[in-house]
């Protein structure tokens, strides 16, 4: 089924599950054992990321299918520009139609490994709207595409990478996924932004619960998310404790989900890690307490409550020199 109907027939938020395709029998043991416990959650969808430089494109292709016919979800395929032509891309499009994948994240990925700057593929697709439009025009897919709240690291500004979120939509993007974040201000900064230029698809936050401390560093380097002061002070504080950090990172995450979700977020993308605990926790707690109601018993009480927090700063971004932003999964 596409996931812009799931999304626009579902009167609850909708959550997701993103993974990426292990690299061995252990990682893959691994993955399954998470799907074990993860699907039992019902998630709306679930996705596989595309490895860097397509090195994964059999192994997502194979655990797409895996995930819609032996846990009955519904999963994206993601899918980059990198490394190929248009021919090869092609190839690999019509592979996903033949083997029955409704949704594609069209995605330009990042320069492969030893590779500074990105640089297209020669006969290749310099932008991922690119790819939205060959997707567009001769497949059937739900299309999905990613958006930056802190703004992507090769943008000029924050305004021209809105633009160019605005072209993939008017491209045929049915629904964004935004990159990591850990202070809601810049998802409500951005998406009062998006809607104030027209761009009016879902706009799906992307919320990785921390596990790592080392680890959370070096997703939000690459990427140039922003760690909060005040939360890295309390990662710093428990640098000794890897259970004191991930105890911190999931409750640190239940609660920005929660307002996220008070505050009319259509849903909660989990970057999962291929690992079940967190997410689990955090889904089944939001579940229980239904934050995504108080607004609807706002909107009972007053006739027009504002969409976002009333007067959501936009945090400054620390500038973070020639970091890139993969997603989580597709570092691995
Ligand atoms: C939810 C999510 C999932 C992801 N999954 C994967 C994955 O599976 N595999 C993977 O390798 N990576 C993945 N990524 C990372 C993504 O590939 C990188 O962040 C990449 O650098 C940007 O991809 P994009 O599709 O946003 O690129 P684009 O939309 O092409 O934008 C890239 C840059 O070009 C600029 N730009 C766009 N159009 C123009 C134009 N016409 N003229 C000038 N500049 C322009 C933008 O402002 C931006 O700075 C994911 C990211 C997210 C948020």
């Amino acid at each position: 089924m596409r996931i812009d109907e799931i999304i626009a027939g579902s009167s609850e938020p909708v959550f997701s599950f993103e993974f990426f395709p292990p690299k061995t029998a252990e990682g893959e043991r691994n993955l399954f054992a998470a799907l074990q416990e993860l699907s039992k959650l019902d998630p709306a969808f679930v996705s596989v990321t595309y490895g860097a430089g397509g090195s994964t494109r059999t192994k997502t292709i194979e655990i797409v299918k895996r995930l819609r016919d032996e846990f009955g979800l519904e999963a994206m395929a993601h899918f980059t520009c990198v490394g190929a032509t248009v021919e090869q891309l092609r190839g690999t499009l019509d592979e996903m139609r033949d083997a029955g994948i409704d949704n594609v994240l069209a995605l330009r990925g990042d320069p492969p490994a030893g590779q500074e700057q990105w640089r297209k593929t020669e006969g290749g697709l310099e932008f991922s709207r690119e790819l939205i439009e060959m997707l567009d025009a001769g497949y059937g897919f739900a299309i999905g595409a990613a958006c930056f709240p802190e703004t992507h690291l090769d943008a000029v500004d924050a305004e021209s990478d809105l633009r160019y979120a605005k072209a993939k939509v008017g491209a045929g993007a049915g629904f964004l996924i935004t990159q990591l974040f850990f202070d809601n201000a810049f998802y409500y900064d951005f998406v009062g932004r998006a809607r104030a230029i027209g761009i009016e698809v879902p706009i799906i936050p992307g919320i990785m619960p921390i596990a790592n401390f080392q680890q959370i560093k070096k997703f939000t380097s690459m990427c140039g998310a922003s760690i909060p002061p005040a939360l890295m002070a309390e990662l710093e504080a428990r640098a000794d404790s890897p259970q004191a950090v991930s105890e911190l990172g999931l409750s640190y995450a239940t609660l920005q989900c929660a307002d996220l979700l008070a505050h009319g977020a259509p849903g909660i993308h989990f970057y999962t890690l291929n690992r079940s605990p967190a997410t689990r926790a955090i889904l089944s707690a939001l579940r229980l307490m239904r934050p995504w109601d108080r607004r609807r018993l706002a909107s009972a009480r007053t006739p027009a409550p504002p969409p976002w927090p009333a007067g959501a700063r936009r945090p400054a971004r620390p500038h973070v020199p020639g970091s890139r932003c993969p997603a989580p999964g597709a570092r691995r």
